[in-house]
């Protein structure tokens, strides 16, 4: 390939990958290259993807674009966490929730003066000392208080969303048009490489249209046009560590007010989720079909809906697992090209929204630089792997043993970098976050303890506390906690007041 500079960028696809590509493209690389997206309205896009974690306001901050705009453009709604049901134990509940946990006391995390107080019977469940997880159950949400003092919970709300993937996309297409992204509407028949390097020169529609670029943005879907059918590239497998290779989906009709967070309930061979919009409930089973039918799966779906199904459900196939490079010659795949893990934490959009950020970031001057090219897989494919160690978690650490699927998670065999992390807090507590993985320490330890992961022991300092010191401490960072969430609204009134649909 050529010296030359990276002039015209052609995305393939213009499902949410698609469109958060060319509106970061448009809006940071400006008048410096030519967009163009080509996308087929009749081969569609997935239609799910719709619970998100907090990056997803950074990437909006990016474009400019506010919570109102976006919320009522999207009938979101707000989002503090995601609450697992029936995962360590049929009948157990646990919060993930995505703020800090009580507060640091001199070097140590809260959670080490927790686990003693704990083993003494004076304190509550962890959820009680971390205002994410004491608003969502209540049904409580706002954002940051601009007027609370620096150290009150109240002072830092960091927040996702739910909303409706579909009027994302034409959200983010009117934003990118608007700023000369060119779309066209047709399907790619033929996909031209150069004969010798194997570089993807053109893509040629079923019109005839030939779309010449310098580099390629495969966000085609599963079915990765460029990186996998053209390309060759290869796939790593984590079907034998996340088993679930199905998805039955489905809406349905409101039930009283969106709580602010997502629901994961395990089930037989799999987990439901529920994902509350303005205007709707998004639901679906994702399920290893070795251990359930599609149509038992439909069935277990509609028995557990809260309002009337709004269509029928629809059967969605995926393999778990990860594209060998991300980046191959001129072609960069982001979105369900490049891999796929199940919506268990909400990482999809995430890892479509840091797939944009790293290319940014290592965007070439002129021509393709293997240096950049190897940089970008390798820190792609780490956030992958922890992010993959985080999910395959929540089913290792189950005591459920009322299914065959169960105990096979129960009893799998885990990657060394998970066994590792999950021995160190089994021992005392400790967590320690390997380089710029996604999911912090507050992550780790709500999800480990919710899944009944009890420490033996703690660290050593927390003794120099006298007993009663930290019975106060507890004590005093709920009722802290408890009385900040009184002075929380309801979720549905702050979406009333400030972005619900018109
Ligand atoms: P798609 O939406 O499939 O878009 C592909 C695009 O490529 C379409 O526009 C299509 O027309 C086009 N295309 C394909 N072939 C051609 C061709 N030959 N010519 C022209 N155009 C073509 N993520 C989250 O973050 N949170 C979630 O809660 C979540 N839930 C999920 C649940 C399930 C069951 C699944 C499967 C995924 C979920 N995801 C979730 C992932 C999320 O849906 C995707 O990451 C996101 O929608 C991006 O999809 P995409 O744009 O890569 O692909």
């Amino acid at each position: 390939m050529s010296d030359r500079h990276i002039e015209n960028i052609v995305i393939v696809g213009g499902g949410t990958a698609g469109w958060m590509a060319a509106a970061a493209f448009a809006k940071v690389l400006g008048s410096q290259v030519s967009v163009r997206l080509v996308e087929s309205e009749a081969i569609g896009t997935v239609g799910v993807g719709e619970a998100t974690v907090p990056h997803l306001k950074l990437f909006n901050d990016l474009l400019g674009v506010g919570d109102v705009e976006f919320v009522r453009n999207t009938s979101g709604t707000f989002k503090l966490g995601i609450q697992f049901n029936d995962w360590g134990r049929l009948g157990d509940s646990y919060i993930h929730g995505f703020g800090s946990l009580g507060h640091k006391v001199g070097l140590l995390p809260f959670h080490q003066y927790w686990i003693k107080a704990r083993q003494k019977g004076i304190a509550a469940d962890l959820g009680a000392y971390a205002i994410h997880t004491a608003a969502a159950p209540r049904g409580k949400f706002m954002t940051s208080a601009q007027d609370a003092p620096a150290h009150s919970p109240l002072a830092d709300i960091p927040y996702a969303y739910h909303f409706d993937a579909g009027s994302y996309a034409r959200f983010l297409r009117g934003y990118a048009e608007k700023r000369g992204v060119q779309r066209t509407e047709g399907r790619v028949a033929e996909v031209r490489q150069h004969a010798e390097s194997g570089f993807v020169e053109s893509v040629v529609l079923e019109s005839g249209e030939t779309i010449a670029g310098d580099l390629f943005i495969d966000c085609s879907g599963f079915r990765g046009l460029l990186i996998e059918q053209t390309l060759k590239t290869g796939y790593i497998d984590y079907t034998h560590w996340l088993p679930c290779d199905r998805a039955v989906a489905v809406g349905c009709e409101s039930a009283g007010d969106p709580p602010p967070f997502t629901r994961a309930t395990a089930r037989k061979a799999g987990w439901q989720w529920r994902i509350p919009l303005q205007h709707r409930i998004g639901n679906g089973y994702v399920y290893a079909s070795p251990h359930l039918s599609d149509d038992e799966a439909a069935a277990t779906l509609l028995a557990h809906l809260d309002g009337k199904p709004l269509g029928d459900p629809r059967v969605l196939r995926f393999v778990t697992g990860m594209r060998r490079k991300f980046w191959n010659k001129n072609v960069v795949a982001l979105g369900l090209s490049s891999g796929f893990m199940e919506p268990l934490e909400s990482t999809s959009i995430f890892l479509i929204q840091s797939g944009i950020a790293r290319l940014l970031n290592l965007f070439p001057r002129a021509g393709f630089s293997p240096v950049l090219i190897d940089e970008y897989n390798a820190q792609a494919q780490f956030e992958f792997e922890r992010i993959r160690d985080f999910l395959i978690l929540h089913y290792k650490l189950t005591e459920r043993d009322d299914s065959a699927f169960w105990n096979d998670c129960r009893t799998m065999s885990i990657p060394d970098t998970l066994r590792e992390k999950i021995e160190l807090f089994r021992d005392s507590g400790r967590f320690f976050r390997t380089a710029e993985e996604m999911f912090a320490e507050v992550s780790w330890v709500q999800v480990m303890i919710g899944q009944g992961l009890m420490p033996r022991s703690y660290h050593p300092l927390v003794d120099q506390l006298p007993e009663a010191d930290l019975r106060q401490l507890m004590d005093g960072a709920a009722k802290v906690i408890d009385s900040c969430v009184g002075l929380m609204p309801p979720h549905q009134a702050f979406i009333d007041r400030h972005c619900a649909v018109k």
